[in-house]
């Protein structure tokens, strides 16, 4: 498994592409969804959950993870209907999708036991400030933060997390998308 997979508008996995090592999710979801990840994955945002839920009344539990190439196009066509082009700003088209890979995590909240379906974001600037500060130790990043909406090509998504392994830690502390990690390091 190549975690440092580069998943972009511009590099998609395709409409085959399933990962071999997806495991269920055990622990608690969001709204009790039945969510699949890579299994490397899990394992590491457990601990990262762990910890985070020390520290907050919030509890943060896993939102959404593996999403299969024909859930994908639903998902987009739904959004559609509703937001119009702007749809494409917040959804990737089908098979471009972080998601398909099993590596990409998106947290959610419970508040007193009661799940935040749609949450906002300004809600919870200090759980999403932990996740900035504190993800790389357990081998993910902010996939798309707030100022690098032109390189990422997406809107910021503080929820969203990638895994991606040890780099983590270096992309993390100088302030590096995937995108900028490839770009300057890999040919
Ligand atoms: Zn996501």
């Amino acid at each position: 498994m190549n975690y440092l997979l580069l998943i972009n508008k511009e590099n998609g996995l395709g409409r085959g592409y399933i990962p071999n090592n997806l495991v269920k999710v055990k622990i608690k979801t969001g709204g009790d969804k039945k969510i699949y990840l890579e299994k490397k994955t899990y394992k590491q945002i457990k601990k990262l959950l762990k910890q985070m839920n020390k520290y907050f009344d919030t509890e943060i539990v896993i939102d959404s993870g593996y999403r299969p190439f024909l859930y994908q196009e639903n998902l987009l066509n739904d959004l559609i209907k509703e937001k119009g082009d702007d749809a494409y700003k917040s959804l990737a088209l089908p098979g471009f999708s972080e998601h398909q890979s099993g590596l990409a995590v998106d947290v959610g909240f419970y508040n007193n036991g009661v799940y935040d379906a749609k949450f906002k974001v300004d809600d919870y600037i200090d759980e999403f400030k932990w996740l900035e500060e504190n993800a790389y130790k357990y081998g993910f990043i902010v996939r798309y933060p707030k100022v690098k909406e032109k390189i990422t090509g997406y809107i910021y998504e503080p929820w969203h997390l990638r895994y991606i392994g040890e780099k983590a830690e270096f992309l993390t502390k100088h302030n590096l998308t995937l995108e900028e990690y490839y770009e300057m390091f890999v040919d």
